[in-house]
């Protein structure tokens, strides 16, 4: 395994049909398998076309379940915050793809619980059981990223932008961000369900699409450990990013705030594309961090020392095709 594999991964998700595909008559065009990393996708309208193959570090089928997803790829990057480093997970992908369904999933039955519920008692179960001469401080804050602008889903004015802002010596921040301390897993659950509520209801009165905003939920865990009399501090970061859908916004009838927003979707993912394809290619001098909001407040948890992965989820149906190879191909691009 080379080091830059170690840096930034991307996994391929692909969703079961659903009753209405079903239903429909849709038919499935993917084919995985697992062993090999390998993703085929046929194309339904050209019969005798050849079918795309794609190859991955690793891929998840329609049974794969939410605990193996969070093992192979979330539980490394929780493991190595807890130890001080910083960590990104990304759900990508088309509309109805299942971003949230891996990033939060569902309650019950637990077995449906995604990645950010799993994290936090990750967390909590590692710090009960971590050595007596260690503190832990944990925060939270919760964010959304609309058209470029910057809103905090953990504040009483959800209306109000954010502006990010640099410190010579700790870096990019958002100025008046809240940050929350967390006791406890539950603690951490509510403010995630308020932020998500608070989104809806922000969505609602700003007659915005949430499919079409990033959302950013982050820990901070901040490690003292007394050695020999003397305090160390090491603090580590996740953030846990939930992406605007993938599908190209339609530009011929879009106007006005409409089309500002599509190409404004368009250019973060593409950026976040560009970040990720230099971080994973060696030689690449420049990374484009600052061509976006999103990659911009990422900076200081995409590259270096932090781990990263990407996870790029896909539908399986007929209809889907143009989106599902075009979600292939960023993907394979970041590898
Ligand atoms: P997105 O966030 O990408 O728009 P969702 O996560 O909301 O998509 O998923 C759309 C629907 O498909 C939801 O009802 C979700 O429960 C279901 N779904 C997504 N992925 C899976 C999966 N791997 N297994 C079962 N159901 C899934
Ligand atoms: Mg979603």
């Amino acid at each position: 395994m080379s080091k830059k594999f170690e840096c930034v991964r991307v996994v391929i998700r692909c969703r079961p049909l659903n009753e209405t595909e079903k239903k429909d008559g849709r038919v499935c065009i993917v084919n995985m398998d697992t062993k090999n990393g390998q993703v085929t996708v046929r194309n339904p309208k050209i019969v005798d076309e050849v079918p795309k193959q794609f190859t991955f570090d690793q891929i998840f089928d329609t049974q794969s379940h939410q605990e193996n997803v969070y093992n192979s790829t979330a539980s490394p990057i929780v493991e190595s915050v807890l130890e001080g480093y910083n960590g990104t997970i990304f759900a990508y992908g088309q509309t109805g793809t299942g971003k949230t369904h891996t990033m939060e999933g569902k309650d019950d039955p637990p077995t449906l619980r995604g990645i950010i519920p799993r994290t936090f008692d990750h967390i909590f179960e590692r710090i009960e059981n971590m050595a007596k001469n260690k503190q832990f401080l944990v925060k939270v804050s919760f964010l959304e990223l609309y058209n470029e602008e910057i809103r905090d889903l953990l504040s009483k004015n959800i209306k109000n932008k954010l502006e990010i802002r640099e410190n010579p010596d700790t870096g990019v921040y958002i100025k008046d961000l809240s940050k929350f301390m967390i006791e406890s897993p539950q603690e951490m659950r509510e403010k995630l369900l308020h932020g998500r509520e608070n989104r809806a209801v922000g969505a609602t009165a700003m007659n915005q699409d949430s499919s079409r905003s990033h959302s950013l939920f982050q820990i901070i865990v901040e490690t003292n450990e007394m050695v020999q009399g003397q305090s160390h501090v090491t603090v580590g970061k996740l953030n846990l990013v939930d992406l605007a859908g993938s599908e190209r916004q339609s530009k011929t009838h879009a106007t006005g705030d409409r089309l500002k927003e599509a190409i404004n979707i368009n250019q973060s993912l593409t950026t976040l594309g560009n970040v990720i394809s230099a971080l994973v290619d060696n030689k690449s001098q420049h990374i484009p961090y600052r061509d976006s909001k999103l990659t911009r407040l990422l900076q200081d948890s995409l590259g270096g020392n932090t781990k990263t992965v990407m996870i790029a989820n896909i539908g399986p149906a007929d209809y889907n095709f143009d989106e599902t190879i075009s979600t292939l191909r960023y993907a394979h691009r970041a590898k």
